[in-house]
């Protein structure tokens, strides 16, 4: 958390000489109680604004009229509203006298999919997607976060005298393809914009409304697809010795592939290498000429993964040579790389939350998913990404115990998150999390 240390330690030897004005103690109970009240007025237009981008989702890198529609919102509210970041993302700035900037995520693309809930607010539109119509479902809740993201700034503006720097709320296309946050920075978003000193992301998963899950540390898994071709020199099944068997050198690869999970790799790390498709041959007496194989890299340490994919290209070529084959073909396309907390925002978060929610805070395990939340991060920008709740407490508990049905994880077609409590938490955690940074950088901490 560098870039929001600097300033702290800066104030701290500014005390010897001024001295600071005194904070009281952030009354987090206090702040609770007018957030909710003013999540109960606003209510109303949240939940229409809500269901309204659930039954017209948008998806990847097309979500113009979802974007038109938090520009509106924001610029309603006050905020300073660029479009077109990045495409089709948002950025809304609001000054509010001197102190940090700090960035406020939500997504904007859904999901290329049939919604099956049957609710009444149900997306039945569709789109082109990759040459071929798709329906289109927001059954990741990216529409939960942007009602949330609303409800934040309006909420923020409403307690503007608890609070001195800057909001930057930022909207981000194409998360779904892992896409719109590299598009943003490529469009130079912490250029022509602030570079904030930390940031906030939520994210609604399948546990009960009114709890939120949180780590310092990793948060996400890196991917990495794998595509190896194995060229041999096909030939009669009953010649073998005329031939260069490439079924062999993938039969040799799929296996001495986890030989880098199981030996190269440090044991007390995550790592893992999945093959999920082979291709290649057309009968039982023909040796083909080249096999194709496929597969994912799941990591979490940026050096477990240099590790991998060294590991995994060097057994490729080794099993080549071993045939005498020419060099095979590997191509390591990156996807997500893992999100990292920053342990100092974390702390700011988890103490006032705690003091908000008490036991309903709590800590999680890395998640295995990939999320591009990641790019913020790794472009400097020290932050806390963590889980809210979206589904009845008593439905969770009978899922678990296994007297009620399980229940739609993020993009299952029967995803369908229980609006008003869900934003609620969504905005009063994510408006407490920013008061309680603000609060720590006036307090020089
Ligand atoms: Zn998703
Ligand atoms: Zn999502």
């Amino acid at each position: 958390m560098k870039q929001f240390v600097r300033p702290l330690l800066a104030s701290v030897a500014l005390c010897a000489v001024l001295p600071l004005p005194a904070y009281a103690e952030l009354d987090v109970p206090g702040l609770k109680t007018a957030i909710e009240a003013s999540v109960e007025r606003d209510y109303p237009q949240l939940d229409a604004l809500y269901k309204d981008i659930h039954a017209h989702p948008e998806i990847a890198f097309q979500e113009v009229k979802t974007a038109a529609k938090l520009a509106a919102e924001m610029r309603a509210i006050g905020f300073t509203v660029t479009e077109q970041v990045g495409k089709t993302g948002l950025v809304a700035l609001y000054k509010n006298g001197e102190g940090p900037t700090i960035m406020v995520r939500t997504e904007l693309d859904a999901l290329p999919m049939e919604e099956k809930t049957g609710l009444p607010y149900a997306s039945r539109d569709k789109t082109m997607w990759n040459g071929r119509e798709t329906f289109v479902a927001h059954s990741c809740g990216h529409d939960i976060h942007m009602a949330s993201w609303i409800g934040t700034a309006k909420t923020l503006i409403g307690l503007k005298d608890k609070w001195q720097g800057t909001l930057m709320f930022i909207a981000q296309p194409a998360e779904e393809i892992v896409s719109g946050a590299r598009a943003m920075l490529d469009d130079g978003l912490f250029k022509r914009f602030p570079k904030p000193d930390l940031g906030f992301a939520l994210h609604d998963v399948a546990i009960p409304y009114g709890t939120i899950l949180y780590r310092a540390g990793i948060g996400s898994s890196n991917s990495d697809s794998l595509y190896v071709k194995f060229r041999g020199r096909g030939g009669h099944g009953a010649a073998p010795q005329a031939t260069i068997d490439p079924v062999v050198m993938a039969a040799r690869f799929v296996v001495d592939l986890q030989s880098v999970i199981s030996r190269e790799k440090d044991p007390t790390e995550f790592g893992v290498v999945s093959i999920g498709a082979i291709h290649g041959g057309t009968a039982e007496n023909i040796i083909p000429d080249d096999v194709t194989l496929l597969g994912t890299i799941r990591t979490f340490k940026p050096e477990v993964r240099a590790k991998m994919l060294v590991g995994i290209e060097r057994t490729a070529r080794s099993v080549a040579a071993m045939s005498d084959a020419p060099p095979p073909e590997i191509k390591i396309t990156e996807g997500a790389k893992a999100v990292i907390n920053d342990a100092d925002v974390v702390a700011i978060g988890e103490k006032v939350l705690k003091a908000a929610f008490g036991d309903k805070v709590r800590t999680s395990p890395p998640g295995t998913p990939s999320e591009d939340y990641s790019e913020f991060v790794n472009a400097g920008v020290p932050s806390m990404f963590f889980n809210i709740g979206v589904y009845e407490p008593e439905r969770v508990a009978a899922a678990r115990d296994g007297s009620g049905p399980p229940l739609p994880p993020n993009h299952s077609p029967l995803f369908a998150p229980v609006p008003k409590p869900t934003i609620e938490t969504g905005v009063t955690a994510m408006t407490l999390a920013v008061l309680g940074a603000f609060d720590a950088h006036a307090r020089g901490r």
